[in-house]
């Protein structure tokens, strides 16, 4: 298995844990754009929105919640951004779905 984000799923890359269940896991950025930028990830390996299926459609609406929560715990009541990036053109550099929870600073846009 050579996924980045599964080896740090099941422990053998070290995180700074920020929530986890049975379905996610959410961890801070290595490389932070904002005071507060965690990574929500499925637990299975899904390469990105592009490998996703209506099977999945549960799934996606937890990792939104979670990131949702995780805002709220962190104190981001003045906003904060959801993103996805998705595939090359999107700027997406790990194959393992996740969505990124940005705060703590005003966001500008469009991005770049
Ligand atoms: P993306 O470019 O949307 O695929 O996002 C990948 C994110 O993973 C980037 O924001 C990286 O800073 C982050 N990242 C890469 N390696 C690690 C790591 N070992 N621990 C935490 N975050 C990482
Ligand atoms: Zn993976």
């Amino acid at each position: 298995m050579s996924c980045l984000f599964c080896k740090i799923i099941e422990g053998s890359i070290p995180s700074t844990a920020v929530y986890q269940d049975e379905r996610c896991y959410a961890f801070a950025d290595i490389a932070p754009q904002a005071p507060v930028h965690v990574l929500v990830t499925p637990r299975e390996h899904i390469a990105s929105m592009e490998a996703t299926t209506e099977a999945h459609r549960a799934l996606l609406g937890h990792l939104l919640w979670v990131a949702t929560e995780i805002a709220h715990t962190k104190g981001l009541a003045k906003g904060y951004r959801l993103v996805i990036n998705t595939g090359p053109e999107g700027g997406q550099t790990v194959d393992h779905l996740h969505v990124h929870l940005l705060g703590g600073r005003t966001l500008h846009w469009p991005p770049g």
